[in-house]
């Protein structure tokens, strides 16, 4: 990446978003073309959109080279990215074009700017309304005064463009031509900060001064839910727009976006960009050029935005830091908290991850001084953190099918009387986990998947909660053929929202969870009617227990605490202890003081003794030794190497060849642990077997995983994805 520009005619190796496994050589065209240029090159009978990574190998016959189709006229990608992209390849083993495509996931990319024709709601309502045309007023109403493209709008309807023409025609839609990729308005850094407390003031000048030095670093931003941290870490954004460098706010649940862009609105006067699978096509492709052109200061977005072609990022900010929701499960498997650190450095930019429970990850980096730290103690005003006890089911009176304690459900009883909001927490969607046959035993599982279909009473269907697939709920047993004996057994986030309203007759009850609703804005509405106290109890899953602020509420009843420690995951204690502690985190945060009451079988267990007796450091340390001991991370490496093809058989086999052949991981230290079966042991009807590899700290692990795993082909439909620090082991 030493050249920068290439004259017409001379060798460059382009790097395209196909799957090639190299950087092909073509001329450059006429007129020259910079490193980074994003450009359009033959390949065979087609053009496809590639990035000039560089000058060419040269290993072809000069005249036999092809040349660069046309130059796009989108900002070149600068060496900065390029680099990037190349480290997060090397780093989770991804191949570069892979990489590049999740950097171009811009529609329309290679199309020219200037003018296009835009469709938005128009001023006549038509007096024959059909099914197409309500679709298409519903799409309208639904995003607002958004301007659309014919055929975005004709898709996100459902219907023809035919259609949407003839609502033209009538007046109800109207058509205009309007320029392509407005820039975004200006942030004002001055606009409306808010009287920081003595304490946030600290962290703010910290944070700021380390943006205005605009050199790398990270900063762990700790602090209780409620502290404080978003205002503290708005000011760093201040600080980066001052500079004139542009800003990136990632936040891990797309529900969060619309409380945190109204935020920001108040804080610098405008809204800023917004990247992620909510946002429309024709937003997403201004978002990815204005962002190159460095005419979006601020955006706020999910993990993929990290890979946006920022033109001069200054600070990145990782809201919630610890979400595994940030861990990308899905093609290249890469954790955007570990993603943003690795940008930041190439960029000279700042850092911040914010927490109110810090992944062990970041607490270790702490340790070992690799990051800062800032520490909000105590919440904003008068609120203080809830009370927290453990209810022992083993001595509540409680009969089968019902999960509501009495000493919980006194604890409802009294805020009801003092119109105070509940929060009933459970992490489990649907209706009931398990639908079983009172007849065989038998219970009903996915046909293609490990699990088992979980009842949606809402949606009056069984679904899959690994694949999706969902069937109608059958009235007859699928094994026995027996009628009328399934039954449900366990409680879902449903089931618990009947229980509850028939303790409470009276009260008005909301059951919360993601697959409620149609639409992210249905549920946004949602959530903002119940923080305006229209509720009395909020059942829901851990869609409650992030970042929403729900001023009236002051108690918290966990239904089942003990869920997330079964099971062997080395993670499950850090998991409860974070879940419980933000769940909790959601009681008491204006006037009221709040109490969080966690039902549980095990009152002794270490995990949920620490989480009781709020006692942060003693569980951190711990859990430290205990991994430390284990030689786990974040105190040593690991990846995960997940192998799946239709037949069990073949991937058994490949999985028992492969912790043979481990001479190039023992060369480094590192051992091999199975094939044993993956954590789900079947998905989409394809069979999956899990190697783990451990090893020390300073290994060399990435070159060893490479050399390893290139001695085997993948023959058939056998799939091979490696997973470098997994989420689970
Ligand atoms: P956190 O991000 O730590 O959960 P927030 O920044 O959301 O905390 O702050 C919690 C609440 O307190 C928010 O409603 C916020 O507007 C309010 N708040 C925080 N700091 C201030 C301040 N200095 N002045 C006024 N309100 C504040
Ligand atoms: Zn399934």
């Amino acid at each position: 990446m030493d050249r920068s520009f290439f004259d017409a005619g001379e060798l460059v190796g382009v790097l395209t978003t196909q799957p090639l496994g190299r950087v092909l050589d073509y001329k450059a065209p006429e007129g020259g073309c910079f490193a980074g240029a994003f450009v359009e090159v033959p390949l065979g009978p087609r053009r496809i959109v590639g990035v000039v990574w560089g000058p060419g190998a040269g290993d072809y016959d000069y005249d036999k080279v092809r040349s660069v189709a046309r130059v796009l006229d989108v900002a070149p990608m600068r060496d900065e990215m390029r680099s990037f992209l190349a480290r997060a390849a090397d780093y989770t083993l991804t191949p570069l074009d892979a990489m590049l495509r999740l950097a171009t996931r811009a529609p329309g990319l290679g199309d020219a700017p200037g003018v296009r024709r835009v469709y938005r709601l128009g001023s006549v309502v038509p007096d024959r309304m059909t099914d197409a045309r309500a679709a298409v007023l519903a799409v309208m109403h639904e995003y607002g005064g958004l301007a659309f493209t014919l055929q975005e709008l004709a898709a996100m309807a459902g219907v023809g463009t035919s259609v949407v023409k003839g609502m033209v025609k009538l007046g109800a839609v109207s058509e205009k031509d309007a320029p392509r990729d407005t820039p975004y308005p200006r942030l004002d850094p001055d606009h409306g900060g808010k009287d920081l407390t003595p304490d946030q003031a600290a962290g703010a000048a910290v944070l700021s001064a380390a943006v205005a030095s605009g050199a790398y670093g990270t900063t762990l931003l700790k602090g209780v839910t409620g502290s404080g941290k978003t205002e503290v870490y708005l000011e760093a954004v201040a600080a980066c727009l001052r500079k004139g460098r542009q800003a990136l706010v990632l936040l891990p649940e797309i529900a969060l976006t619309g409380e945190f862009l109204d935020r920001v609105e108040a804080r610098f006067g405008q809204r800023p960009a917004e990247w992620h699978s909510g946002v429309t096509q024709t937003e997403r492709r201004r978002c990815w050029r204005m962002v190159g052109q460095g005419d979006a200061g601020l955006v706020v977005g999910a993990r993929s935005a990290l890979f946006l072609p920022f033109r001069d990022l200054g600070l990145i900010v990782v809201d919630e830091e610890h979400d595994t929701s940030y861990k990308q499960e899905d093609g290249v498997l890469y954790n955007a908290r570990d993603m943003a650190v690795l940008r930041a450095a190439g960029c000279s930019a700042q850092v911040v991850l914010a927490s109110a429970t810090p992944s062990l990850e970041s607490w270790a980096n702490v340790e070992a001084g690799k990051y800062a730290r800032l520490t909000l103690t105590s919440r904003f005003g008068p609120a203080v953190m809830p009370r927290m006890a453990a209810i022992d089911m083993r001595s509540e009176d409680l009969p089968g099918g019902r999960w509501v304690s009495p000493t919980l459900r006194r604890a409802m009883q009294d805020r009801l009387d003092k119109g105070e909001q509940s929060l009933v927490f459970l992490n489990r969607r649907g209706y009931a986990p398990v639908t079983l046959c009172r007849a065989c035993g038998h219970q009903i599982g996915c046909d293609d998947c490990d699990a088992r279909m979980v009842e949606h009473r809402f949606l009056k269907r069984l679904m899959c909660h690994q694949c999706g697939a969902t069937k109608p709920m059958p009235t007859v047993c699928p094994h026995c053929k027996v009628e009328g004996k399934l039954s449900a057994v366990g409680p879902g986030v449903e089931r618990m929202g009947e229980e509850v309203q028939a303790l409470f007759p009276d009260a008005r009850v909301a059951v919360l969870s993601s697959d409620l609703y149609g639409s992210a804005r249905a549920m946004k509405a949602h959530i903002a009617e119940i923080a305006a106290g229209g509720t009395d109890i909020i059942i829901g899953t851990q869609l409650v227990a992030k970042g929403h602020n729900f001023p009236k509420l002051t108690l918290v009843g966990v239904i089942d605490a003990d869920l997330g420690l079964q099971g062997s995951d080395l993670r499950a204690a850090e998991r409860t202890f974070q879940l419980m502690r933000q769940v909790a985190g959601r009681a008491g945060r204006a006037e009221a003081p709040g109490e969080a009451l966690l039902q549980t079988f095990q009152p002794d267990h270490a995990v949920i003794r620490s989480i009781v007796a709020g006692d942060e450091e003693a569980f951190w340390s711990a859990e430290a030794a205990e991994r430390r001991a284990a030689g786990v991370p974040p105190y040593g490496r690991m990846a995960g190497i997940v192998l799946s093809a239709t037949d069990v058989q073949a991937v058994f086999d490949l999985g028992t060849a492969m912790a043979r052949a481990d001479g190039p991981l023992r060369r480094i230290g590192a051992q091999v642990y199975g094939p044993a079966p993956a954590p789900i042991a079947r998905i989409r009807g394809r069979h999956r077997v899990r190697l783990l590899v451990k090893a020390d700290k300073a290994a060399p692990l990435q070159a060893a995983l490479a050399e390893w795993v290139a001695q085997f082909r993948l023959r058939g439909d056998l799939r091979m994805a490696i997973d470098i620090d997994p989420q689970s082991f």
